[in-house]
């Protein structure tokens, strides 16, 4: 498999270089809006040590993610009063990756709206703010 490449867009994200809307960090993951979001509240969870997908992270890491990405959901389900919450995960370009540092995404879902196709629509910053208070608000009560 090739090897992590350090310049990936969400390794740039974590080291503070690029920008994002953080709903969640601790010491080992990272939780962020996506910025072409499927639904309203769709949010990225990461590792913090370098992974490129399922297949080279180490077990804890990928535990402690899936953990993030439990505690994204449910407030992903108060924050937008959703009826249920979908999760993908990709590995390599033939797995649908395009960003290769592992990524779990969680998104929010109402009955009968279709999620956008993936990277479709850019969101306006005003909405991601929003949305990323929203959450940070439905984690602070849970
Ligand atoms: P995947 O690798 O799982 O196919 O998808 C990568 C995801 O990253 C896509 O949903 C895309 O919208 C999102 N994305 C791509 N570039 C950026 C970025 O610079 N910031 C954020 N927050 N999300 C991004």
């Amino acid at each position: 498999m090739t090897a992590y490449d350090q310049n990936n867009i969400f390794a740039k994200i974590l080291r503070g270089e690029l920008p994002a809307h953080r709903v969640y960090e601790d010491d080992n993951a990272l939780a962020f809006l996506d910025i072409m979001p499927r639904a309203p509240g769709h949010t990225l969870i990461i590792p913090k040590n370098p992974a490129r997908n399922l297949l080279d992270v180490a077990p804890a890491d990928l535990a402690h993610v899936a953990q993030v990405s439990q505690r994204i959901a449910r407030a992903g389900m108060k924050a937008f009063a959703a009826d249920g919450i979908t999760v993908q995960q990709f590995n390599e370009s033939a797995g649908g990756q395009v960003v290769f540092h592992l990524h779990v995404h969680v998104i929010p879902r109402h009955d009968g709206i279709a999620m956008k196709p993936p990277a479709s629509v850019m969101a306006k910053p005003e909405e991601l703010t929003e949305a990323a208070e929203k959450l940070r608000a439905a984690l602070k009560d849970a």
